[in-house]
């Protein structure tokens, strides 16, 4: 069942429009990744459907239009956003930045739970728990960003260039932990990720953007068996 579909969106900053008709979709427990050059649109798509930049055209979660609904109201239908620059609260601890992601949640006692199971997927935060978000190397922030996303327990999580300016083994780490909990929760992922190698270590399918536009969608191993899609991405 698809449960988060786009069809020909567009975005504007003031007056620019920078998404001229992007279509996707994202099969319920699925994951699909967007790639493209910088600049063709691929954060702002991300951000059409978290609701922070003026969008046209058809967004649609579950079945209801989403397309316009404010922030707040998008995260509590069930998207969590993960920002590129990761938008963990630096003043905070990494418990306390845990617990806000899970701030619409009344369930009190599996919040503590899921606090667990977010240190077994990234042990690396359980010595970190009491430090502040602010005091963590880039790899622990991204960790604890994923972390936080998944303690509002989402139906979807949008993932903006995880990997950006990570060591490449720290890198290979925080997608492994991702892809873990892909299998382990369900959660649909929509991904951007520059390091395609990556991308395509996780996703089923792809959407490729120029300027704005969707101009190929296929499945990781048809986009990995194309020529154009290995030199511009792959590196070869
Ligand atoms: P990158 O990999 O460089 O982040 P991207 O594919 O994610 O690229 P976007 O960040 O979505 O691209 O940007 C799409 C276009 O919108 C670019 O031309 C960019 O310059 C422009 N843009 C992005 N943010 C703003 C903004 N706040 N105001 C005006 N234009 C913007």
């Amino acid at each position: 069942m698809t449960l988060l579909e786009l069809e020909d969106v567009t975005a504007f900053y003031g007056s620019v429009q920078v998404l001229e008709g992007v279509s996707l979709s994202v099969p319920e427990g699925g994951a699909v990744g967007i790639l493209g050059a910088n600049g063709a649109g691929k954060t702002t798509t991300l951000r059409a459907i978290s609701g922070t930049v003026r969008a046209g055209g058809r967004i649609t979660f579950a079945g209801e239009n989403i397309r316009g609904t404010r922030p707040d109201r998008v995260a509590g239908l069930g998207i969590a956003h993960v920002p590129e620059g990761r938008g963990t609260l630096g003043g905070l601890t990494v418990r306390e930045n845990l617990r806000v992601g899970a701030y619409l949640r009344k369930d009190r006692r599996s919040i503590a739970a899921d606090i667990d199971y977010c240190l077994d997927l990234f042990p690396q935060l359980k010595d970190r728990i009491s430090s502040a978000a602010s005091a963590l190397s880039g790899g622990e922030q991204q960790m604890l960003a994923v972390g936080r996303a998944f303690m509002a327990k989402p139906r979807l999580l949008l993932l903006d260039e995880a990997s950006l300016g990570l060591a490449p083994s720290t890198a290979r780490n925080v997608y492994a932990a991702i892809r873990r909990l892909r299998e382990e929760s369900g959660i649909a992922m929509l991904i951007v990720e520059q390091n395609a190698t990556l991308a395509f270590s996780l996703v089923d399918t792809a959407t490729v953007l120029e300027t704005g536009r969707t101009v190929l969608t296929g499945t990781s191993d048809e986009l990995k068996g194309m020529d154009e899609i290995r030199r511009a991405y792959l590196g070869g």
